[in-house]
């Protein structure tokens, strides 16, 4: 009884620090953000919570970015932009695609759409300053 607890606890935990960020967070940064409070987690607890929570549909993952999953506890549809020089993972907060975008691709190409996910990719504006004032 006692070690279930202290997993919801855990699983509790990894989806609160998902929620209260906005940078699309690795495993590993979740797992550094909670080590502190939970000295007994480990690494592979956090990955196994992250794809169940996956497949229970209430985080989704945007990408691999320099080799390490990033996750969005924000599931409804939305758009990213990943900076190729720092790997930060930013929603787009703009409205860019019309909503009947996936109906008009399923009367053209006659296929179903269930979703869809867009990623931009680029120099983000703060490495774009840096890049400004190095040279
Ligand atoms: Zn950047
Ligand atoms: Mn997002």
């Amino acid at each position: 009884m006692q070690k279930r607890q202290n997993f919801s606890r855990k699983r509790k935990a990894i989806l609160d620090v998902l929620l209260s960020t906005e940078i699309h967070p690795t495993a590993e940064w979740i797992y550094q953000c909670l080590k502190p409070d939970y000295p007994d987690l480990s690494l592979g607890t956090v990955y196994r919570n992250l794809s169940r929570f996956k497949e229970e549909g209430i985080i989704v993952s945007v990408g691999v970015v320099n080799g390490q999953e990033r996750f969005d506890a924000v599931v409804e549809e939305h758009e990213h932009f990943i900076c190729e020089e720092c790997g930060a993972v930013m929603d787009i907060k703009y409205q860019l695609l019309p909503d009947s975008i996936d109906q008009q691709l399923a009367r053209s190409c006659g296929l179903q759409i269930n979703s869809h996910s867009l990623i931009f990719y680029g120099v983000c504006s703060e490495c774009q300053k840096s890049a400004k004032v190095s040279s």
